[in-house]
């Protein structure tokens, strides 16, 4: 057993037919949303990192506005009633042991929704990092939230996601200070992995940046 120097690597590139599936899929769910006229934004980041905080701020400030979300989540319903206690409709997506959302899931949520009354769609995805990068949905734009109590590695130990984020928020920065982490550095990362994406500090619970965010999303 190698005990010092590098450790060894075995990388693996699976590229599956399931995936081509499911990029066809997100591809038949963007034909349906322009055909109604809805913009969806797909909202990814860990569990805990502030997804719904961010989506109650975004019901308080776009109030009139016709939209919904789905919240996807493994078994239970409190985001989605934190969002609906927030004045946003909201039905709640239960993937089951499914660690994401897919775009044959998303299809059939859609069935719940009057599309042709919203303007406005956001889906927030199940906290994960990993996998929602290789499963698009057919949304218009990606937004990645991650926080600061997440630790300082979070960008360089997620890089795919990153390279397909339109909008990153870091979250929860009020509390960069107690937890030791740079947003400056977490920044630094995820221009490195998608030059010219902006990148947006959050205080989602209380609201700060939240109106810069939603700017940043075309909102
Ligand atoms: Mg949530
Ligand atoms: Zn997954």
């Amino acid at each position: 057993m190698k005990v010092v120097g590098e450790p060894d690597i075995i990388s693996v590139d699976v590229d599956s037919d399931v995936r081509r599936e499911h990029r066809e899929l997100a591809a038949e769910n963007r034909k349906l949303l322009d055909r109604h006229g809805v913009t969806a934004i797909d909202v990814m980041g860990s569990v805990g990192s502030g997804k719904t905080s961010f989506l109650m701020q975004v019901a308080r400030r776009l109030k009139g506005r016709r939209m919904a979300a789905l919240a996807g989540d493994l078994t239970t319903t409190i985001d989605a009633q934190r969002i609906i206690d927030a004045g946003m409709e909201c039905i709640q997506v239960n993937t089951g042991r499914m660690c994401h959302l897919d775009a044959r899931i998303v299809r059939k949520a859609f069935d719940e929704l009057d599309l042709e009354s919203l303007d406005l769609l956001f889906i927030e995805n199940v906290g994960n990092l990993i996998c929602p990068a290789g499963f698009p949905l057919g949304s218009h734009r990606r937004l990645v939230i991650i926080s600061v109590t997440e630790g300082p590695y979070m960008a360089v130990k997620h890089p795919y996601i990153f390279m397909d984020a339109d909008v990153v928020l870091i979250n929860k920065v009020d509390l960069a200070e107690a937890m030791k982490v740079d947003p400056a550095s977490i920044e630094g990362d995820v221009r490195r992995l998608k030059p010219g994406v902006p990148v947006v500090r959050t205080d989602c619970s209380r609201g700060a940046g939240v109106d810069e965010a939603l700017a940043a999303l075309g909102l």
